[in-house]
């Protein structure tokens, strides 16, 4: 099959699936099907998905352990006029995986990168987690052993949902180290084999999340994100206050200017509300500000 050639001398940073193989995104194919070269962190994971998808690339590794020389060489390449994808086993290059090395060298050497976005676990964790919030904090990996995974963890009283990875053989421990740091109250989202046949999302809390994984063998097995739910909001002061005080503002601004203002002068969670907010504003009794 003939391709459009691609913009000479461009490094693209190209997601693959996380489990579910037509989660490669049509320009992702494209875009690995005209590179000059496929930079993979395994060629052994890569090549079968660019069969799968009838693409005949020619691939190069570039894996943890040779990263600094293939970085050369690719930076070589690309200052040739070479367009080179990157790629790792699995979603987004450089996300707790291979990469950032290469792309920071393009940068360095005034070579044009070029995101081609796709999967991502964290991301998609995330995005089934339902926590109310504004942004999240990515962690990645925490450390394999016991007592300095202790030590990161109590580092993680957010007042933001915390994105984390973690292996399947760990994962019962570090869910009983936040249950230790944080309390059973705290909500979890556990969430395992995406877009995969086994796929679960579990959104429990963390006293019930050991049992949650104890209650099925399969349950420490596959591959796991964990999404610790922010910790409380202070309450308001007074919630009457907060409501009294939205009332107001709900006839003066709109509901997500109203939310704001009011979590300012409360302390209140913005959050909740703008949860409040909504609620109020579906019901009769508010007079709601006209949009501007
Ligand atoms: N670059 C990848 C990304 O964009 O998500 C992450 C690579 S990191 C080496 C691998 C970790 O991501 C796994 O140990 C697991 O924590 C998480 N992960 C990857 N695929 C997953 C999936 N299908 N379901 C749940 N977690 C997954």
């Amino acid at each position: 099959m003939a391709h459009e050639p691609l913009p000479a001398g461009t490094l693209y940073v190209v997601a693959t699936p996380i489990g579910n193989l037509a989660d490669l995104s049509a320009r992702a194919k494209e875009v690995l099907a005209a590179a000059d070269l496929v930079a993979c962190e395994d060629t052994r994971t890569t090549r079968p998905l660019l069969a799968a998808h009838g693409i005949n690339a020619k691939t190069v590794a570039l894996h943890e352990h040779n990263e600094r020389a293939a970085c050369a060489k690719l930076v070589e390449a690309l200052s040739a006029g070479k367009s080179v994808a990157l790629v790792s086993d699995a979603g987004t290059p450089a996300v707790s995986d291979p990469g950032a090395l290469v792309v920071e060298a393009a940068h360095r050497a005034g070579i044009r990168v070029v995101p081609v976005p796709g999967a991502n676990a964290a991301v998609a964790a995330y995005s089934a987690s339902g926590y109310l919030a504004d942004r999240f904090l990515f962690v990645g990996f925490l450390p394999a052993s016991a007592s300095s995974r202790r030590k990161s963890i109590a580092a993680l009283d957010a007042d933001c949902p915390v994105v984390l990875y973690e292996a399947p053989h760990r994962v019962l421990e570090t869910v009983e180290d936040l249950a230790a740091a944080f309390g059973p109250e705290r909500e979890l989202v556990i969430a395992r084999e995406l877009t995969k046949k086994f796929e679960e999302v579990a959104r429990l809390s963390l006293g019930a999340a050991r049992e949650w994984i104890v209650a099925n063998p399969h349950r420490q097995q596959g591959e796991f994100v964990l999404v610790l739910g922010p910790r409380a909001a202070p309450e308001a002061k007074e919630d009457g206050e907060a409501e009294r005080i939205l009332r107001i503002l709900l006839e003066e601004v709109s509901v997500s200017e109203a939310a704001r203002i009011a979590a300012r002068l409360t302390g209140a969670s913005k959050n909740a509300l703008y949860a409040r907010a909504l609620e109020l504003a579906a019901g009769p009794g508010i007079k709601l500000a006209k949009p501007r």
